[in-house]
């Protein structure tokens, strides 16, 4: 099924996002999870694309086990970064070949050592060349793009950001799945922001459960996600109980999901960090 397809066949698409392990211990683990959370029958599920392109093979043969073995339709996510235009339509050949039907297609963040993204000689510089270059490509893919509810880190300004997201959109987008945020309100202005810009797609909040204090706060430092104070003072205060962080974290989630669905989202995207056990809660409890 291609993305356009995924929001128009249902009212509300759950999707789960995961990353490719680094060890075959990590392979087997991901299937034992995968299997758990595709009973839950998400609309789609995605898998990362490395950074710096260091899991261009493994992102297709997991997509493809994603459709083969757990029955869903999976998304690739793809990256322009170290890659020329040549390469990037040679993965698209591959992708299109293994029967992926749809492409989340971003820049990616530079690469260590990098401060400013740079693109590679005969490369791409933004996630809107990348969309534009998948539109001319014959495997006529969905295709998914990154939304920033509180800005991307780089932009200058909110409504800068905004305006690239109208170029990836007008490059030919299906739907804007958002980076993880925890107040629900930036998503909201975020939203009509986007509707005064006619920007008419589907906009997915993308949410992660917290269930590891000290690593969502390592994520959200990383992507400049707010942290709203009362619920780092909850977790704080539990610092040493993982049970309780994972706890609050899924109660806070089951929270946030209810109030986005209550505001007509489409669906919601989740950031599982390719654990099952805190989104099998979110998603009974929705
Ligand atoms: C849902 C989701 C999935 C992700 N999956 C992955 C993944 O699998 N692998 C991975 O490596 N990373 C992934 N990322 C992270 C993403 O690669 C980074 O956030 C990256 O820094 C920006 O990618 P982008 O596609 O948003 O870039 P862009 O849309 O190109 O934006 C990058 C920056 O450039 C600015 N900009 C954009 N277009 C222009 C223009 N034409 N002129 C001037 N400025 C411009 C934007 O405002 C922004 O500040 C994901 C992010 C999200 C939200």
């Amino acid at each position: 099924m291609r993305l356009p397809d995924v929001f128009t066949s249902q009212p509300f698409a759950i999707s789960i996002e995961i990353f490719p392990p680094k060890t075959p211990a990590g392979d087997d683990a991901l299937r034992r999870h995968m299997r758990t959370l595709a009973e839950h029958k998400p609309a789609f599920m995605s898998c990362t694309y490395g950074a710096g392109g260091s899991t261009r093979d493994r992102t297709l043969s997991w997509c493809r086990e994603i459709q083969e073995d757990f029955d869903r339709p999976a998304v690739a996510h793809f990256t322009c970064v170290g890659s020329t235009r040549e390469e990037l339509n040679h993965w698209l050949d591959e992708a299109q070949a293994a029967g992926i039907r749809n492409i989340m297609a971003l820049r990616g963040d530079s690469p260590e050592g990098q401060e400013n993204f740079e693109a590679v000689a005969g490369g791409l510089s933004y996630a809107n060349e990348l969309v534009e270059l998948i539109r001319q490509h014959t495997g006529n893919f969905g295709i998914g793009v990154a939304g920033y509810p509180e800005k991307h880190n780089e932009a200058e300004s909110l409504e800068v950001d905004l305006q690239n997201l109208k170029r990836k959109v007008d490059a030919g987008a299906d739907a804007v799945f958002t980076q993880l945020f925890f107040d629900n309100t930036n998503f909201f202005t975020f939203r009509d922001s986007c509707e005064k810009l006619g920007i008419s797609l589907p906009i997915v909040p993308g949410i992660m459960p917290i269930t590891d204090f000290a690593r969502i706060k390592r994520i959200t430092a990383m992507c400049g996600t707010v942290f709203p104070e009362d619920l780092a003072t909850k977790l704080e205060a539990v610092q040493d109980d993982k049970e309780a962080q994972f706890e609050i974290g899924v109660d806070y989630a089951i929270a946030q999901c209810n109030e986005l669905r209550s505001n007509g989202v489409p669906g919601i995207h989740f950031y599982a960090l390719n654990k099952s056990q805190a989104c099998q809660k979110i998603l009974s409890a929705l």
